[in-house]
């Protein structure tokens, strides 16, 4: 194929992956481009059994949708003390496959992503940390320093291999098919064990000249929340994570502070207090539990709102175990943060929860390993079958 040609054989594909079950005239208009060539990519794409057609009664007009066997990807959420590994087919469907500790150890994690490799064309990591996506490389894992340095092809893996951090992954899953796919001026918060955030401007994810962009957790927030593992003072993760939140309630718990419906559910024993129960307890009214929601609300708002007074964006969504658990307290960061920052730039923005708060950055891990073959993957004349596995032995970078 000549360049021009593969160029608009990848959009068409992509597009298709992108709106399942948009129809030939739709690829038209969307793209521009004359009926006879959408026609004949599509053509060739069915030949090739990428793409679909989804039903067969509306002659040229059928919809159509990607193969879901033509690949398949695994995602890995590697979380502060969680990791979580999921695989998702050709046409963005997905299911979670194991969730376990994230290990001290990164190596230790090779024998459970090899255990899921059959059958996997790639894997997409997404840690909540400071990488290198070139190199393959884990640069600085503030919640876990065992992975610091840490190169994937130690993994060993044969799929080919894609990195990003959580933050940034989450995002691509929001983007793409959750709550800011609409959006091209948007922010996605990424809160759990860390904080990450993604920023795009007119569609694009901001990735940094040193592809660190994104470290909200490490933004300042507020002095009461001291020294961080970073080395500054103020972190916004030492506030706003799900661990500090449930530690400083444990704490007044164990002062004999808590008097309300939490002290009751948990019988006044520390150890008992978990997510469930902190939000039974402040569904229930708690006035405590509520101050302390109160608290990691408003250090969001206040590290979101310098970002929402520069960079005027259509939408915020919310997202990370935090906001899994705790749902309601995407409406407590929207009240605050609209209280914090300008009114022109508060006029338009939409505060959203993520569509994905729980598997968000697992689903996003896998869709950046996906991109590779949508960008990729030749649409020569040859038939299609799939392309040799062993070109990314050792889990190189290709
Ligand atoms: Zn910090």
């Amino acid at each position: 194929m000549r360049h021009f040609a593969f160029e608009n054989f990848q959009t068409v594909r992509r597009l298709v992956f992108q709106k399942p079950g948009i129809r030939r005239f739709e690829i038209s208009q969307g793209l521009h481009m004359a009926p006879a060539s959408v026609s004949k990519y599509v053509d060739l794409l069915i030949k090739k059994e990428i793409v679909l057609e989804t039903d067969t009664d509306r002659s040229r007009n059928v919809s159509l949708a990607m193969n879901p066997a033509w690949k398949t990807c695994l995602g890995v959420d590697v979380g502060a003390w969680k990791t979580r590994i999921l695989r998702m087919d050709a046409r963005g469907a997905f299911s979670l496959l194991e969730e376990i500790p994230t290990p001290e150890d990164p190596l230790l994690l090779a024998p459970a992503l090899k255990r899921h490799e059959r059958g996997v064309d790639g894997v997409g990591l997404a840690i909540t940390a400071v990488i290198d996506p070139q190199k393959l490389r884990v640069e600085l894992f503030a919640n876990n320093r065992g992975w610091d340095g840490f190169a994937l092809s130690a993994l060993g893996l044969r799929s080919r291999l894609s990195l990003l951090s959580s933050g940034h992954a989450a995002a691509t899953a929001e983007k793409s098919f959750g709550s800011l796919r609409d959006d091209r001026d948007a922010i996605h918060v990424n809160a759990g064990n860390g904080i990450q955030a993604c920023v795009f401007i007119d569609g694009k994810a901001v990735a940094g000249a040193n592809h660190a962009a994104g470290e909200l957790g490490h933004v300042f927030a507020s002095l009461e929340a001291g020294a961080c593992s970073c080395g500054n003072v103020g972190c916004l993760e030492n506030l706003a994570t799900v661990p500090m939140l449930l530690g400083r309630l444990k704490k007044r718990m164990q002062a004999g502070e808590l008097r309300g419906t939490l002290a009751r559910l948990c019988e006044n024993d520390a150890a008992k207090i978990d997510p469930a129960r902190v939000n039974e307890a402040w569904e229930a009214g708690d006035p405590q539990v509520h101050a302390e929601i109160l608290r990691t609300a408003d250090a969001i708002a206040s590290a979101l709102s310098g970002l929402v007074n520069v960079l005027n964006p259509q939408a915020i969504s919310l997202g990370g175990n935090l906001f899994a658990y705790f749902p309601r307290l995407t409406e407590a960061v929207r009240d605050s943060l609209l209280g914090k920052v300008l009114e022109p730039n508060a006029r338009k923005l939409a505060i959203r929860l993520a569509a994905y708060p729980e598997l968000g950055a697992a689903f996003g891990a896998a869709l950046h390993a996906f991109e590779r073959f949508l960008r990729d993957e030749p649409g020569g004349e040859d038939p299609p079958r799939r392309p040799a596995k062993n070109r990314s032995k050792g889990g190189s970078p290709s």
